[in-house]
């Protein structure tokens, strides 16, 4: 017995029918959540970052000017809590992470190609 499809043209890795890439290749975002919603573009917002004092004297690091309808704020959240190893929340518009970390988010942002003041 021989592999029915293996070495021909049937046994091509699979790929991304949306950018066309090699699926392992592909950075395209799951396609239910791309197409649930349509999202701006980031070099068309602006966030402001403000760290601000909260009770007990407890550091807010606030991210302003994203809002919830134009951007995936819980998976903005999510990597910023990643990249500044702390929490935080999301209220209305604004994202809060706990402390200061306002030069690494605003890293972060513009490296997702968001405009960003300080
Ligand atoms: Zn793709």
């Amino acid at each position: 017995m021989t592999r029915l499809f293996a070495g021909t043209e049937w046994d091509q890795p699979p790929r991304c029918d949306h950018c066309g890439e090699l699926a392992q290749a592909c950075e395209c975002p799951p396609l239910e959540e791309s197409s649930a919603r349509s999202l701006a573009a980031p070099e068309t917002q602006t966030a402001r970052i403000a760290v601000e004092k909260r009770k007990r004297g407890k550091l807010m690091t606030v991210v302003r000017g994203l809002a919830a309808a134009d951007n995936d704020l819980p998976a903005l959240l999510s990597r910023l809590k990643t990249d500044c190893g702390a929490g935080g929340t999301i209220k209305d518009d604004t994202i809060e992470i706990q402390g200061d970390h306002q030069s690494r988010i605003a890293k972060a942002l513009s490296a997702i190609g968001y405009r960003v003041k300080s």
